[in-house]
């Protein structure tokens, strides 16, 4: 079946402007009225959660969006026997009946597009054109997984010698926990419970403590479309109580992982330790951080190389994995470019997100806000300040920061921020500048303006990460088109959203049968 993207919703189109403005409206009176919730669902029953965390507007901290019950650790072990019971029944579901199933909440998500985004916005201060981003990749990741589905659920035929048949084909792994961040509340929460539930595994889902809402309606919508309850749990809580319970507990296949290096690397870890009566080893698919860079050549045409990194830069307050943190300019491009970019990250509109006009919205929370002002006041101590912008006060905006000349050997220039705060450095040559990129502990995203031939196809060689771009910023990419994922300390899998990912799902069988046999005995009663 063929796959085209969603598109994304245009919102110079007034009647586009007036449904969103619609579901933000119904979501600002649910706010009000206090009807906003989400707690632990298992097997169809709405559990009472251990305690109730409230969720803050990022955009304004005087507003509670909702409240998220946290289930307890003794109600997510019986989420897994639950599960595990189920499994041999979800196994045996055809694949094709899976992927319509899956393909179904895809649609119902492309019903609900502007609903969606609206609690995005509120709960994790996307603005609009983000937050309809992220519904877009969720449905994509539905309707592109089904079609993969179909492609690898026939068993296939090998070899062809004579007396013997040869079958080859895929079975799910069993408990697939699914562990997600808040940055893609909803794409990629759903492209990793997708892949498990139609490949079919049964699922464990935790989501991120500060996007549990958004993932509640995402768990409503794969049950309502015909995921049986039996299949999938909805488990919100702590990352280190309930997230490490899914990690640790020995039904447990396969961990699927998206977040920072230090919990990634901490489940990996664990997942090496076999408890008793387990009897298969855990597989992780581990998606963490990135320090993306852009180099800009001499060459470049520095409008569209401004419009590019400030996009990858300060796009969602820089909190996307595939963002940029840092700009590497060769020769003569540097001063023309620093002085470019520092007139034109004045331009950029920070606020609420609720604005449609907003470029960049807060920081997830007040904990991140004060995390990023701590690394920005100790890099003004020691790099030189090129451009700090204003921020509103009653969220947590951090404002647009960017540092010129920046030192290798730094800490903005090695570690992951994950806020709107930029480090430029120039470079000599252009092979310098790629070695520069090269030199971190990362390899996610990154991405050359250039209009010189010779030095694109030595940064194709050799610009070494997950997802290069070429002439355009490092971030937005597509399911199908653009498979997304990186290596060194990036992560370990395949790319999500490519021809590959499902695979990591499953356990390929093979089945070798002698067929030179005299006759069939009649089948005993
Ligand atoms: P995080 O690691 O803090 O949290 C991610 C998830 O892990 C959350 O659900 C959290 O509750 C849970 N968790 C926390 N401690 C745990 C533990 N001990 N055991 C099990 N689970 C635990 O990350 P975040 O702040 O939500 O997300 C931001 C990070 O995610 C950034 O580093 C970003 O680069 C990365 N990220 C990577 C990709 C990618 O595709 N490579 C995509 C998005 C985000």
């Amino acid at each position: 079946m063929s796959f085209i993207n969603e598109s994304p919703t245009d919102f110079t189109i007034e009647e586009n402007r007036t449904k969103m403005t619609s579901a933000l409206q119904a979501v600002d009176e649910a706010i009000k009225q206090g009807e906003i919730s989400a707690a632990p669902v298992v097997m169809g029953t709405l559990l009472t959660p251990q305690k109730w965390a409230e969720r803050v507007d990022p955009s304004d901290s005087t507003v509670i969006v909702g409240k998220v019950g946290y289930c307890s650790e003794k109600q997510a072990v019986e989420a897994l026997a639950s599960l595990y019971e189920f499994f041999p029944t979800w196994r045996a579901t055809p694949f094709e009946q899976r992927a319509q199933i899956v393909r179904t909440a895809g649609d119902s998500m492309a019903k609900l597009r502007f609903e969606l985004s609206a609690l995005i916005v509120r709960e994790t201060g996307k603005p609009w054109k983000e937050a309809d981003a992220d519904v877009a990749e969720a449905i994509d990741f539905c309707r592109y997984y089904s079609n993969e589905m179909e492609r690898i659920g026939h068993p296939r035929k090998l070899g062809d010698a004579l007396g013997e048949s040869n079958w080859y084909f895929y079975q799910p792994r069993g408990i697939v926990s699914v562990i997600s961040p808040w940055n893609f509340p909803i794409a990629i929460a759903c492209g990793m419970t997708v892949a498990a539930l139609v490949t079919g595994n049964v699922v464990a889902f935790k989501p991120a403590e500060q996007s549990s809402l958004i993932a509640s309606k995402l768990v409503e919508i794969l049950h309502q479309s015909g995921i049986p309850q039996e299949a999938l749990a909805f488990l919100p809580g702590e990352g280190e109580v309930i997230g490490a319970t899914l990690v640790r507990d020995s039904r447990v296949s396969m961990i699927c992982f998206t977040g920072s290096k230090e919990v990634g690397l901490q489940i990996i870890q664990e997942k090496a330790k076999v408890h008793p009566g387990q009897k298969h080893l855990k597989k992780v698919i581990a998606e963490l951080g990135g320090k993306n860079a852009i180099i800009v050549d001499e060459d470049a045409d520095v409008d569209e190389a401004i419009k590019g990194v400030l996009y990858s830069a300060f796009g969602y307050a820089g909190q996307k994995c595939s963002a940029c943190s840092r700009a590497i300019i060769v020769g003569t491009a540097y001063e023309v470019f620093v002085n470019r970019i520092k007139e034109a990250a004045s331009d950029l509109i920070i606020g609420n997100a609720l604005d449609p006009s907003v470029f960049l919205g807060p920081v997830i929370d007040l904990e991140s806000q004060s995390r990023i002002f701590k690394i920005i006041a100790q890099a003004e101590r020691e790099c030189k300040l090129l451009f700090k912008g204003d921020a509103p006060s009653v969220g947590s905006y951090v404002p647009v920061t960017i540092f010129y000349d920046v030192s290798q050997d730094s800490f903005i220039w090695n570690e992951e921020i994950f806020g709107p705060v930029l480090a430029c450095a120039k470079a000599d040559t252009f092979k310098n500048a790629v070695e520069m990129a090269n030199n971190s502990q990362y390899a996610l995203t990154g991405a050359v303006f250039s209009r010189s031939p010779a030095n694109i196809k030595f940064a194709t060689e050799n610009f070494r990460v997950g997802n290069l771009y070429i002439n355009r910023g490092s971030t937005g990419a597509l399911v199908y088109r653009q498979p997304f994922g990186g290596f060194a300390l990036s992560g370990i899998g395949t790319k999500a959203g490519g021809p590959d990912y499902l695979l990591q799902f499953v356990e390929p069988r093979t089945v070798t049968e002698n067929t030179m046999r005299r006759g069939f005995s009649p089948d005993l009663l």
